[in-house]
């Protein structure tokens, strides 16, 4: 059986936690403000780093130091790591729990460190701790985490440092008191500390794809929707509109599209300003999407013209979703302008290849409805 030599293994693991802590340092410092936890998730490592520096200085420095302050600082850069998470995830840190566990597991650490030294009831302090705390970041990235690769990852990582911490715990009550973490004749405590080090890579691995998930959405919502309402963006649901028409042909279904334009919008604008007139904006796009089902597609084509997508509609269908969404927004809000909404409604055609097509219909029908009167559903003429 090969022996791992401790000292190498835990220097090894803290250069690995401080390179770590610089490529999480760069998100920090790249990556967009609401991305939150970065800042915690670069400095744990770099407390790692200095634990590490401490815990391989065992021998040359006083036992106080390479025990006590280092094993302060592995729970201080465990905790931290697990602030970030809690943060990334919207979560208030419980910065008070954990800093009252850490102090009921370094009270005996200190005194079977200074006062009464025994290694086994020191293993088992900081055994007891570590599976704590693992577990409980383990569970928050696996409940709290979107099902994807990055949290599978790190939520694995983590739930295996729990195991491994566990077993150390339970290892901890054959250890012989005079013994030190760097004495062969308990092998196995190497084990331990080479899982620690490479749960905690891939940890914080997991942690930089986290953060890059939640980056590539961010800014796919950004490209795909409308920063005002939040409505789908003119592209996104032409190309909703697209893939629901080619379906629809494979199928031999029929989709409806409403377009709808607010009524004398400009001369709310000119009476109450453009800020109400935004709020007006968010306020239609609200009641329109209660008005939805979940598979129906909402979007904004420009200034205060916007389309709905519905998709296994048949005009008659349509009429009544476009009706239902005239009246609600016909029956207004108590603290903005009154505002009507006039909408044209077609449904798609066994010769229609393009979205265009349906588009231009139902805008035909929209203007009908204007010219009707406003505050009017028009359906096209087939
Ligand atoms: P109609 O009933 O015929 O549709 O009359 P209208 O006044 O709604 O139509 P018009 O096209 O003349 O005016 C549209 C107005 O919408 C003009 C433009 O300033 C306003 N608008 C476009 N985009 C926005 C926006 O993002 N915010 C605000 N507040 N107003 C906008
Ligand atoms: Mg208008
Ligand atoms: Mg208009």
């Amino acid at each position: 059986m090969f022996n791992l030599d401790v000292r190498s293994v835990i220097l090894i693991a803290g250069i690995m936690s401080l390179m770590m802590g610089v490529v999480l340092f760069f998100l920090k410092r790249n990556y967009p403000p609401s991305i939150k936890g970065l800042g915690e998730w670069a400095a744990a490592p770099m407390v790692l780093f200095a634990a590490s520096l401490l815990f391989a200085a065992r021998g040359a420095i006083p036992a106080l130091f390479s025990i006590l302050l280092a094993n302060l600082m592995l729970f201080a850069g465990t905790s931290l790591l697990y602030f970030g998470t809690q943060r990334f995830f919207g979560l208030k840190p419980s910065i008070k729990l954990w800093s009252g566990l850490a102090f009921a597991a370094l009270l005996p650490l200190a005194w079977f460190a200074v006062i009464e030294p025994h290694h086994g009831a020191r293993v088992a302090a900081i055994g007891a701790f570590m599976t704590l705390l693992a577990l409980a970041h383990a569970r928050l990235i696996l409940v709290c985490g979107p099902r994807t690769f990055s949290t599978y990852f790190a939520g694995t990582a983590l739930l295996m440092l729990a195991v491994s911490q566990a077993l150390r715990f339970a290892s901890s009550f054959d250890l012989p008191a005079s013994d030190g973490i760097f004495d062969n004749s308990s092998p196995g405590q190497g084990t331990f500390v080479s899982i620690y080090a490479f749960a905690i890579l891939t940890a914080t691995i997991g942690m930089v794809l986290m953060a890059t998930d939640r980056l590539r959405g961010e800014l796919e919502h950004l490209a795909t929707h409308d920063s005002l309402t939040g409505a789908l963006n003119r592209r996104a649901l032409i190309e909703a509109c697209a893939l629901e028409l080619a379906r629809c042909r494979r199928n031999y279904q029929v989709m409806a599209l409403l377009v709808m334009d607010l009524d004398h919008f400009k001369a709310i604008n000119d009476t109450h300003g453009h800020q109400t007139g935004d709020r007006v904006l968010v306020d239609f796009a609200g009641r329109v999407g209660h008005v939805l089902r979940q598979p129906d597609r909402f979007g904004r084509f420009g200034g205060e013209e916007f389309v709905v997508l519905l998709p296994e509609t048949s005009l008659a269908e349509a009429r009544v979703v476009a009706e239902r969404i005239r009246a609600e927004v016909a029956s207004g809000h108590k603290d903005l302008p009154a505002c009507t909404v006039s909408i044209g409604v077609a449904v798609s055609g066994p010769d229609d290849l393009e979205v265009d097509a349906i588009v231009a219909r139902a805008d035909a029908a929209m203007y009908r409805a204007k010219e009707g009167g406003r505050n009017r559903v028009e359906t096209a003429l087939e």
